[in-house]
């Protein structure tokens, strides 16, 4: 899967030019394996541009509120997200993490709240620069993937997400993202989760890098925040996918 993730860019005029350019230059089958998350504001739209198009690609929120919190100003609900065209939900990404202190028990919300709602889930986890230095990160990743067990997720993929690699150009190697996708695999699977679609890397990828990422074995897709705003570049790193 190539996820498309906008963060807070775009404008309905990009949505239509980037839908129209997917539409010109990817077959049916790729199209099938990318998901567009542009801002929620965006996704309406969005979602009638994919049926007139005649597209097959999916579409993603970047964000959920939890439904147990029923006065929430600002919220946003999965049924909403349903309602408006979202078929899958970030969650867990290292900028609300880290921005708005999402932790575990929060996470643990917006987690059954997709479930409850039947969204499918893009969970993201990853270690800092200092937690990589100290030699943290299988801990790290282990500690964030803990809350996946307390919750009958529907079908979820594990978004591996070095925060180090993240918008900085440093890419993480070759080596590491094998070794640690190995590691993920592992975890998760011992744990007998059904619905386990698989692991995308996500930190600085572009279409000079993508090829050689999804020759390993254990990466199932990509993450791609910056790279993905330009229609040409992420239609590049989709079609660099030689498991077709
Ligand atoms: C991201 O948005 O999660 C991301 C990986 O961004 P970038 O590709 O820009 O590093």
């Amino acid at each position: 899967m190539f996820i498309a993730n906008w963060k807070m860019n775009g404008s309905l005029t990009m949505l239509e030019e980037w839908l129209k350019g997917v539409g010109k230059t990817l077959n049916k089958s790729l199209q099938k394996q990318c998901l567009l998350c542009p801002p929620v504001c965006f996704l309406s739209e969005a979602s009638n541009l994919i049926s007139k198009l005649n597209l097959s690609i999916s579409l993603g929120a970047q964000n959920i509120d939890p439904s147990s919190i029923s006065s929430l100003t600002g919220g946003i609900d999965g049924s909403m997200l349903r309602s408006i065209g979202s078929e899958f939900v970030i969650i867990g990404h290292s900028e609300r993490r880290d921005i708005f202190k999402e932790g575990d028990s929060l996470l643990l919300e917006k987690l059954k709240s997709a479930s409850e709602e039947g969204l499918k889930v893009v969970f993201c986890i990853g270690e800092s620069l200092s937690e990589k230095e100290q030699n943290q990160t299988l801990n790290i990743l282990r500690q964030q993937l803990k809350i996946i067990k307390k919750v009958e997720l529907n079908e979820f993929m594990i978004a591996y997400e070095p925060v180090w690699a993240i918008g900085t150009g440093n890419t993480a190697n070759i080596d590491y993202i094998d070794k640690i996708h190995k590691e993920i695999i592992d975890e998760v699977t011992s744990y007998q989760k059904e619905g386990f679609l698989g692991i995308c890397y996500g930190g600085s990828v572009d279409s000079s890098i993508s090829k050689d990422i999804l020759s390993i074995k254990g990466v199932q897709g990509l993450l791609i925040g910056g790279a993905s705003l330009e229609c040409e570049e992420f239609c590049n790193i989709v079609l660099t996918n030689n498991r077709n």
